[in-house]
């Protein structure tokens, strides 16, 4: 259920992870919250608190629970909420650790409600109780845990109930990515990669990436490729029609943001229209909608999260191409 994460875990995304809180470009807030955190456990000679990290995908959460790691120097396991959908699930992994190892549960808005209930004595005082047998000949035997520090990731903050959401030290909100740090990011990956592109390439890139490193290396990736395939050198007319072969616009919005957008504004005449409702004429998880294309769009100024559903804004009409209403 859970892996422990070894240096050679490498392969592209791997091989481009910040290996510490110094290396890992921009978030500037939670580098100086976390730093003081992971200092004052260092002073005290104790585990640090939980920490939660709240974002959109692709900002670093990943990443950031293998720096926590890393600092401490300490094995990372990584599980998901997913993966634990029984109270024994988590029992076997808790069970598992070592004094002051770091325990990462990435999506742990999704984990079973039996589990969460577990997780709240495990947090606070590294025990937990293992119910043994059924019905009325049912006990539950307590069993100690080495401590350890949790950190758990969640693109929903809000889904995660109250008891569970306070049992963490230091909740992390991770932003959106402003574009010179992500020019950052893209001159250290192409950095690494070897790759040579020219400023005006890398901004190009920057300016592409919806505000989220991952997609500012993957762009950085295909672009490279092309580079590569075609014998050209990474400037900008090259960096441009590698992206437009991906169908990556100039706002860095792909497919399924140009559909959700169109549909807003072709198919419910701009809104107010209900996330299941869009969801379903899209064709997606309204979770995805929800925390992956919603969040860009909203913040791109494209469109409105109202009481009453989603709204195209005049900007998110004339990105679709269709004549903009008079009204708007
Ligand atoms: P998910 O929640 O979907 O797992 P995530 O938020 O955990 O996403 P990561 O997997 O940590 O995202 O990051 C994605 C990629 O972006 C990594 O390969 C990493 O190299 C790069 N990256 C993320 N944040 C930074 C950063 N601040 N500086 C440099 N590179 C970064």
């Amino acid at each position: 259920l859970s892996a422990q994460v070894s240096p050679s875990e490498l392969g592209y995304e791997g091989a481009l992870r910040p290996g510490s809180l110094e290396e890992f470009v921009g978030q500037a807030k939670v580098r100086r919250q976390m730093r003081l955190l992971l200092d004052a456990a260092q002073i005290q000679q104790r585990t640090p608190d939980h920490i939660l990290l709240a974002g959109p995908p692709g900002l670093g959460k990943t990443t950031l629970s293998m720096i926590v790691a890393a600092e401490l120097d300490k094995p990372l396991h990584q599980t998901s909420g997913p993966a634990i959908q029984h109270a024994g699930d988590l029992a076997a992994v808790l069970s598992a650790l070592t004094p002051g190892e770091v325990l990462f549960i990435d999506e742990i808005h999704r984990m079973a409600r039996s589990a969460e209930e577990m997780l709240y004595l495990a947090m606070e005082d590294f025990k937990i109780d293992i119910m043994v047998g059924k019905g009325a000949g049912a006990t539950s035997i307590p069993l100690e845990l080495s401590p350890f520090t949790l950190v758990g990731a969640t693109t929903r903050a809000g889904l995660l109930p109250n008891p569970l959401r306070d049992r963490f030290g230091f909740t992390a909100h991770l932003e959106f990515y402003a574009e010179d740090e992500l020019e950052s990011v893209v001159r250290r990956a192409a950095r690494l990669l070897r790759f040579d592109i020219a400023a005006g390439g890398i901004e190009e890139i920057a300016g592409r990436s919806r505000g989220t490193p991952r997609i500012a290396n993957r762009l950085l990736r295909r672009v490279r490729d092309y580079s590569l395939v075609h014998e050209v050198p990474g400037d900008t007319e090259s960096v441009r029609a590698a992206l437009a072969l991906y169908d990556v616009d100039e706002h860095g919005l792909d497919r399924l943001d140009r559909e959700v957008l169109r549909a807003v504004v072709e198919r419910f005449g701009g809104g107010p229209v209900g996330l299941s409702t869009l969801a379903v004429s899209v064709g997606e998880e309204a979770e995805t909608i929800e925390s992956v294309v919603e969040p860009f769009l909203v913040r791109a100024g494209l469109m409105t999260r109202t009481p009453r559903g989603r709204v195209a804004t005049r900007l998110g009409w004339e990105h679709t191409g269709i004549p903009v209403p008079d009204a708007l």
